[in-house]
């Protein structure tokens, strides 16, 4: 599990994670701290999106 929550939430998206585990993704996306500037999803953790910029601040 920890191997998968590091992944970007695209490799995630791409092997089906969101589907089959939607509930876990719900964890790695809320509350979001950060969101990503190349697609536009946002995250808690900045290690979840490939170009991660803060939302506060
Ligand atoms: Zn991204």
């Amino acid at each position: 599990m920890d191997d998968i929550i590091e992944k970007t939430l695209c490799a995630l998206q791409e092997e089906g994670f969101i589907e089959s585990n939607t509930e876990t993704f719900k964890k790695l996306i809320q509350p979001a701290n950060y969101f990503c500037k190349n697609c536009g999803r946002s995250a808690v953790n900045d290690y979840n999106l490939c170009n991660p910029e803060e939302l506060s601040g």
